[in-house]
């Protein structure tokens, strides 16, 4: 599940920072290799600062495991993929740039954008990667 940063709690308690270590579901959906699956959760690794004006920031990093065909070999493969995650978010509204919250700062659609951006363009075994290695 996606926790929820609620800014309004945090702010009376004077806490203006911290961390979330947590698991979630990619949408299968967001993926578009053909024979290529999430074959784990997604795990996120955030840190969040509430800044000046109420505006929060989240950093931090997404890896999630994908499974199926090598796009050059059709072999199986399983690759491991970083992404980084970066956004802003405002209150009431973000700006196009940033993301908007009211009270709670809801992160799915920022993970879904650090999601989207990290996804490769293709998936690859381990025999061919040391194979193109070993060529360049
Ligand atoms: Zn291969």
């Amino acid at each position: 599940m996606i926790p929820e940063i609620d800014i309004a709690v945090l702010s009376a308690k004077k806490i203006y920072e911290g961390s979330l270590s947590f698991d979630f579901d990619a949408e299968a959906g967001l993926l578009d290799l053909p024979f290529a699956e999430f074959a784990s959760p997604v795990h996120a690794e955030l840190s969040y600062r509430i800044l000046e004006e109420g505006a929060v920031e989240v950093k931090g990093t997404i890896v999630y495991t994908l499974r199926g065909e090598c796009s050059r070999c059709r072999e199986y493969a399983e690759n491991v993929i970083e992404g980084e995650v970066d956004g802003l978010f405002e209150t009431p509204k973000g700006d196009g740039e940033t993301y908007g919250y009211v009270r709670t700062v809801r992160l799915g659609e920022l993970l879904r954008d650090a999601l989207l951006f990290s996804l490769p363009s293709r998936l690859i075994c381990t025999a061919c990667e040391s194979e193109e290695r070993g060529s360049v």
